[in-house]
């Protein structure tokens, strides 16, 4: 049998170590979508973690984030699609309005 060398060990230790700080990562990344973006007339006008709570004022639509999701507070569109929509927390979730262009995704 073959005498396996310490230098092997140690770099068998240091990939697993490394695979699992790296699954570890990419699951806490998936695990509810972490960040919330806004855009207006097609520009980022917010990004921030989903878990600080903010109210962010647009011209014409407040967005407020508590407790890890983020909801339409208030609008000034006449259908209130977007205030209707409610609560969002998971990754690749949006609300949108149309009529004010406004979009909000969790990323
Ligand atoms: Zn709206």
């Amino acid at each position: 049998m073959k005498m396996v060398k310490k230098g092997d060990i140690i770099v068998i230790i240091v990939s697993l170590v490394l695979l699992v700080l790296c699954i570890g990562f990419c699951l806490l990344i998936k695990k509810d979508g972490i960040y919330v973006v806004i855009k207006e007339d097609n520009k980022t006008v917010y990004s921030g973690s989903l878990f600080k709570d903010d109210t962010i004022k647009l011209k014409h639509n407040t967005v407020k984030i508590k407790n890890g999701q983020a909801y339409m507070l208030c609008a000034d569109c006449k259908n209130q699609i977007c205030v209707n929509t409610g609560k969002i927390s998971n990754s690749g979730e949006t609300i949108v309005c149309l009529p004010n262009k406004v979009i909000v995704e969790i990323e």
